[in-house]
């Protein structure tokens, strides 16, 4: 857990214990806001007409800025397509600290009402706010200025350079930030801060800055702005991976193609739509989520491993993010069958009972998320004698995916054409042109592959490999439904509640089996009493009173080599073959130049057996790489979801052939 903010708040004003200092203008905080930051920035002008802005603050605080921004740019009918604001926050503040504060500020009752909906528990990493139905994203980053500078790419338009006085917190005044800050600025980003401290002053003209004073606010003499003018540093500062840097388009991509109407086309679909842009989804199935997310029910729950690691903070981020969305959702009146009953894990193995301990002593992770529950309470639970505690992932839940998808797919945005395959994509002057089952060529700025463990067909770089697996349902004898869903080395749920059916039948869904290497999807009676095997085996009692029991979907998930999925820009294999083909030989110091792609061509997929989860999360990266903006996440996270990390470890390990 991030330590929260040490204040005092007392008639709307807020004071940092740690530093003793204020938050804002005792005058008039809303209006210092707007002088520092807006009009120090030449804003609204500069977000005029553009299709995307970007800022990044330093110091989220309140998030008097941040509310005091979005008002503006809503306010403004010239306004870019889409504002993406980060927010850099080492010591946040509580969720009760925030909605103290901001009654002082009826003018922004909507946008605080949506923020602190939203907030979250404060986490480290980036947490990615929505509003205005998708064109403002807030992401919100829980660490220290300088970790932050040096875990995230940014290459915001404006900065805000917001926090206490350089005499009050002098570290993040550092020259060596401020330098970081310059690195991360292109010629022509702007930045504004309430100091005229003559070493910020001299410092950001050191790292490249025009720096000019001007008029303060109300009582304080100066301020300053400046424009950075040199050329932008290193793309990627925290490592020089050339063959992993990101590209943007030098127009916006106006019609994007994404196949598959599966959780993953869906999800990237409709990020794109939320942002403005017109999608065409195309499937090869008659119906909506018919491939691997197809199942009735599927869990969404974090995968938490026994201390804190890279995955396990891409599968939280992930799982926050996709509740959020479904949170949002469910507020706009969509009835998507979702139910938070909470995943209740056993000890089925002497492993897993140690990985519960390490999980029990780790004070790192939300206080709300998860708990260890004794062997009584689980027990009493089930029914049946349980020997070990067992853990319960509070937040998780059961979600229908076919419902998501078409729910997400109905976007005004998004037209879908279903019974229809991609069959060749070949290069065209602006784009891609695409060779459809239906004898029909389509051109296209940009496409988005979204298709499962089929995306192979199309990319000769990457293997995935393909995971048949098999869902059986069932009821209980006296026709419950379970309080939670249950894990053992399978699991059982019930189906979610749906508001709207008028008969609310819920059935479990049990399983799932897992054949490496077949694609067919036939439902098979041994795979039916397989997972019935399984759990017979870990809850007797519980399977004795199960009846009408069948098979209940066949999918085939798409798994990867590392388990992570693909995410990004399809690597042109030539290129990659040509320039770093001596990776092998490590010349640390050899400059390789930066990585070319199949122009326009993204993939989605890979997303294994967790996909439900981890959906929503990598669509939004992606729909942020596509428009040319930074994705909100740390950058060891996008290169390992890179799909040319499979080309690279090849080639490190002097194999020119993919494997
Ligand atoms: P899919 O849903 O398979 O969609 C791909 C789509 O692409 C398909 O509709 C296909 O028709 C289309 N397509 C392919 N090629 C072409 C082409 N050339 N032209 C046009 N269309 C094409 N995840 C969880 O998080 N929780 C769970 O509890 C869970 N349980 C699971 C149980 C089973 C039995 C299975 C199989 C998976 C489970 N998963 C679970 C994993 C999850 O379902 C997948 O990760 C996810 O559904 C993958 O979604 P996708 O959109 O990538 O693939």
């Amino acid at each position: 857990m991030t330590p929260y903010a040490n204040v005092k708040i007392k008639d709307g004003q807020v004071y940092s214990s740690k530093y003793d200092d204020i938050y804002y203008s005792r005058d008039n905080g809303p209006a210092e806001s707007e002088f520092v930051f807006l009009t120090g920035n030449d804003l609204p002008a500069r977000w005029q007409e553009r299709s995307g802005f970007c800022i990044t603050e330093a110091g989220f605080g309140t998030g008097l800025n941040f509310l005091v921004t979005i008002k503006a740019w809503l306010d403004d009918p010239t306004r870019s397509k889409t504002l993406d604001y980060f927010a850099i926050e080492a010591y946040p503040l509580s969720i009760d600290q925030l909605t103290e504060v901001h009654t002082h500020w009826p003018e922004f009752k909507t946008h605080s009402a949506t923020l602190l909906e939203q907030y979250p528990n404060v986490t480290r990493g980036c947490h990615t706010l929505v509003f205005a139905d998708g064109r403002v994203q807030l992401h919100l980053i829980f660490e220290k200025l300088e970790t932050a500078l040096n875990t995230y790419n940014f290459d915001p338009d404006s900065w805000f350079l917001d926090g206490f006085a350089p005499s009050k917190n002098p570290s993040m005044w550092r020259k060596e930030v401020l330098l970081k800050i310059a690195a991360h600025s292109c010629p022509g980003t702007s930045l504004a801060t309430f100091t005229a401290a003559g070493q910020v002053r001299r410092d950001l003209t050191e790292a490249g800055f025009e720096v000019s004073k001007c008029k303060g606010f109300g009582r304080k003499r100066e301020m300053l702005r400046a424009i950075k003018s040199g050329p932008k540093a290193a793309q990627n500062l925290i490592k020089h991976e050339p063959w992993f840097a990101l590209q943007s388009f030098a127009v916006q991509p106006r019609k994007i193609a994404v196949i598959g109407a599966g959780i993953a086309g869906a999800q990237i679909a409709w990020h794109l739509a939320q942002r403005g842009v017109s999608v065409l989804v195309i499937d090869a199935l008659e119906e909506v989520a018919r491939g691997a997310s197809g199942n009735q029910a599927g869990i969404l729950a974090p995968k938490l491993t026994s201390s804190a690691s890279r995955e396990e903070a891409f599968y939280l981020a992930a799982f926050l993010y996709q509740l959020r969305q479904l949170d949002a959702m469910k507020q706009k009146g969509h009835d998507i069958p979702f139910t938070q009953h909470g995943l209740l894990q056993l000890a089925h193995d002497p492993a897993t009972q140690r990985h519960f301990e390490q999980l029990a002593m780790r004070d790192d992770l939300p206080r709300n998320l998860l708990e260890i529950v004794s062997p009584d309470y689980a027990s009493e639970h089930l029914g049946e004698p349980i020997e070990q505690s067992c853990l319960l992932i509070n937040l998780a839940g059961s979600l229908a995916p076919g419902n998501l998808c078409k729910t997400l797919l109905a976007h005004p945005n998004i037209e879908l054409r279903l019974s229809t395959s991609l069959e060749k994509v070949s290069r065209c002057k602006q784009g891609s042109t695409l060779k459809l089952s239906s004898g029909e060529s389509l051109s296209v700025d940009a496409l988005v592959l979204a298709n499962g463990y089929q995306l192979a067909q199309f990319s000769d770089s990457i293997k995935t490999t393909p995971v048949r697996g098999q869902t059986s349902s069932a009821q209980l004898t006296d026709n419950k439904p379970l309080g939670h869903m249950l894990k053992h080395d399978g699991y059982l749920l019930s189906t979610p509640r749906n508001g709207s059916a008028k008969h609310n039948k819920r059935r479990l869904i049990f399983g799932a089996s897992y054949q490496r290497g077949d694609v067919k999807v036939d439902l098979r009676s041994a795979e039916t009493q397989q997972n019935l095997d399984s759990l017979t085996a870990n809850l007797p009692n519980l399977a004795s009173h199960l009846t009408n029991i069948k098979p209940s979907h066949a999918g085939v998930r798409a798994s990867t080599p590392d388990r992570w999925p693909i995410v990004g820009p399809l690597a042109n294999s030539d290129f990659y073959q040509k320039e770093y083909a001596d990776l092998h030989q490590g010349k640390q110091y050899k400059k390789y130049p930066a990585a070319r792609y199949q122009e326009g061509v993204f993939a989605l997929s890979g997303l294994g057996s967790r996909g439900l989860t981890s959906a929503a999360y990598c669509a939004n990266l992606l729909a942020h790489m596509i428009l040319g903006s930074a994705p909100p996440a740390p950058i060891n996270t996008v290169h390992a979801l890179h799909p040319a990390r499979f080309i690279i470890r090849n080639l490190r390990k002097g194999k020119n052939k993919f494997g």
